[in-house]
C-alpha cells in the first residue's frame, strides 16, 4: 500500500513538473496525527515549506495523494493573494492536476463543494471539478478512477472534519487558516504544532497547549 509511498519525493517531483517558482523553497514532509488531512506552513519568504500530511492519508492511493499534494503547494501560488480554497483549487487544475484533484474529493469524502464562509469561499467538490476539465483530462479522471475501482458517490462521508490547514509566518507572527476562518497568533511561531479539538459543535484552534480561538463546527 502507500505505507512505503515517499512523500518528500512526490513533492519533489511535483515541484520539477509545476510549480518552478518552489525549486529554491526548502519543503520538508511528514505524516503525523492530524484533524485535517494535510496541514501546509511557509514563511513569507517562501524558503521554509512544511506540510504534514495525516496518518490517515496513509493508506490512500498515490494518485489522490497527488491531488492533496498539488492543492497545498497552491496555496504558495502568488496568483492565490486572497488565500481562498477556491483559488487554490483553480490554481492546482491550471497546472495539470485536475484528474488527481477529482480522485482526492472522492477519498476526501467531497462530491459537492464543500461551502465555507457562509458561501465566500468552497473547496471544489468532484462534480464541479468535472466541469472544469478538458477532454484529456476527463479522460484521465476516468482512466484514474477505472484504476482504482472507485465509483463516484454522494455518501461518501469525510472522516474528518477539516480538509486542511495553511499557516502563513511573516516576520511578526503567524496566520492560521482553517475552513475559511483566520487566526492571528504574534509573536511568530514557527515551530507551533498547530490543532484543533472538536468539542460539541465547536472547534477549538490549538497552537501547541494553548487555544488561539475557534469556531462553529461546519456543517456541510
Ligand atoms: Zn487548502
Amino acid at each position: 500500500m502507500s505505507e512505503t509511498l515517499d512523500l518528500s519525493q512526490l513533492v519533489s517531483r511535483l515541484v520539477k513538473i509545476a510549480y518552478p517558482e518552489l525549486n529554491q523553497s526548502c519543503i520538508k514532509t511528514t505524516w503525523g496525527i492530524s484533524s485535517s488531512f494535510a496541514t501546509i506552513s511557509w514563511t513569507h519568504d517562501y524558503k521554509d515549506v512544511r506540510i504534514k500530511c495525516s496518518n490517515e492519508t496513509k493508506t490512500w492511493h498515490e494518485a489522490a495523494l497527488t491531488g492533496l499534494l498539488s492543492h497545498e503547494l497552491s496555496h504558495l501560488s502568488k496568483q492565490n493573494k486572497e488565500q481562498s480554497e477556491r483559488c487554490t483549487d483553480l490554481d492546482a487544475i491550471m497546472r495539470g492536476f485536475g484528474p488527481y484533484l477529482g480522485v482526492e474529493r472522492l477519498f476526501a469524502g467531497k462530491y459537492e463543494d464543500h461551502i465555507i464562509r457562509k458561501g465566500k469561499d468552497r473547496y471544489l467538490g468532484y462534480r464541479s471539478i468535472r466541469q472544469l476539465l478538458n477532454e484529456s483530462e476527463l479522460k484521465h479522471l476516468d482512466m484514474l478512477l477505472e484504476q482504482l475501482r472507485l465509483l463516484p458517490s454522494k455518501k461518501n462521508q469525510p472522516k474528518l472534519v477539516h480538509h486542511d490547514i495553511a499557516i502563513l509566518h511573516t516576520a511578526k507572527d503567524t496566520m492560521i487558516k482553517i475552513d475559511g476562518h483566520e487566526f492571528k497568533v504574534t509573536p511568530q511561531r514557527k515551530d507551533a504544532e498547530v490543532g484543533t479539538i472538536l468539542r460539541g459543535n465547536t472547534v477549538h484552534v490549538i497552537i501547541d497547549d494553548e487555544e488561539v480561538g475557534h469556531f462553529d463546527s461546519p456543517t456541510s
